[in-house]
């Protein structure tokens, strides 16, 4: 089966990816949306909120599960069950989130797997400032996505785990000039750029040099709305991937609005060539 997607916001202002595959089943991948914008945001791609087949959260950043810290979250407003590692678990309940069903609670553990449907999820552990923090691939019968965003550093066993995917969602969230050259706290640079913060533009044009050359597209997620411009996190991961011999289409995923749907029979390609204007 093949997928599409989409995301419902991408940047430390909230997180949401929206993934389905051909045959319906349909997933989300962080819920750090306010309630009612992520039940207007599904119904704009057609799906009742309890179609969703599970949320699996990548850790608990406030940016991640909004929809979670309040008195009766999402999850539990429609009956979804949730996937996230022992530690995302924690830090979850510490931070303050609202009542759950305890049925509807699942554990994923990096390195393990859950099949939904037709869709099969993987969690892997990543470097990230959180407990349990993963990323996620997730694999149709025809097509395999990554979503890998918030992350300081990768390693080459996770390279080798994200390797051959059609689609990267990827982190491409700082140009390190604009950066240290920011007017924020030096604690928070120091945060951002080391190796439990996040990739900047080149750390995500290293990465997807070695992962995307068989890829249908590269989607750059979770950039800086201050330390960083489409255009430029764009125009870099291009033209590493040019000179590495690769052509692969490279979008980017708005901060804080819903993007267009991507993937089988959305026509991206033509949508790539407004983009890349
Ligand atoms: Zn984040
Ligand atoms: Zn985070």
């Amino acid at each position: 089966m093949s997928l599409r997607f989409c995301s419902f916001a991408s940047s430390s202002a909230g997180n949401c990816y929206f993934i389905q595959s051909s045959d319906g089943t349909s997933i989300l991948i962080d819920a750090g949306v306010p309630l009612r914008r992520l039940e207007s945001n599904l119904r704009e791609v057609g799906i009742n909120p309890r179609q969703i087949g599970g949320i699996f959260l990548t850790h608990a950043h406030r940016d991640h599960v909004a929809s979670y810290l309040i008195k009766k979250p999402f999850a539990t407003r429609y009956g979804l069950r949730t996937y996230a590692s022992t530690g995302t678990w924690r830090e979850l309940l510490r931070c303050g989130c609202g009542e759950l069903d305890h049925g509807a609670c699942h554990r994923l553990e990096p390195s393990q797997s859950v099949q939904i449907g037709d869709l099969t999820i993987t969690a892997h552990a990543k470097q990230h400032d959180a407990a349990g923090a993963v990323c996620f691939t997730v694999a149709g019968q025809r097509e395999r996505l990554a979503l890998v965003t918030d992350l300081g550093t990768y390693t080459d066993q996770l390279l080798a785990d994200l390797q051959g995917c059609d689609y990267y969602i990827f982190e491409a969230n700082h140009d390190v000039e604009m950066e240290e050259g920011s007017a924020r706290p030096w604690s928070l640079k120091q945060r951002v750029l080391g190796p439990h913060g996040h990739l900047s533009n080149e750390q995500a044009a290293q990465a997807l040099m070695r992962l995307a050359g068989a890829a249908k597209g590269v989607w750059l997620a979770h950039l800086s709305e201050e330390c960083n411009r489409p255009q430029l996190a764009c125009a870099v991961i291009r033209s590493s991937l040019r000179q590495a011999g690769l052509s692969v289409p490279v979008y980017y995923l708005p901060a804080r609005e819903p993007s267009p749907l991507y993937g089988h029979g959305c026509g991206y390609e033509q949508l790539s060539l407004v983009e890349t204007v």
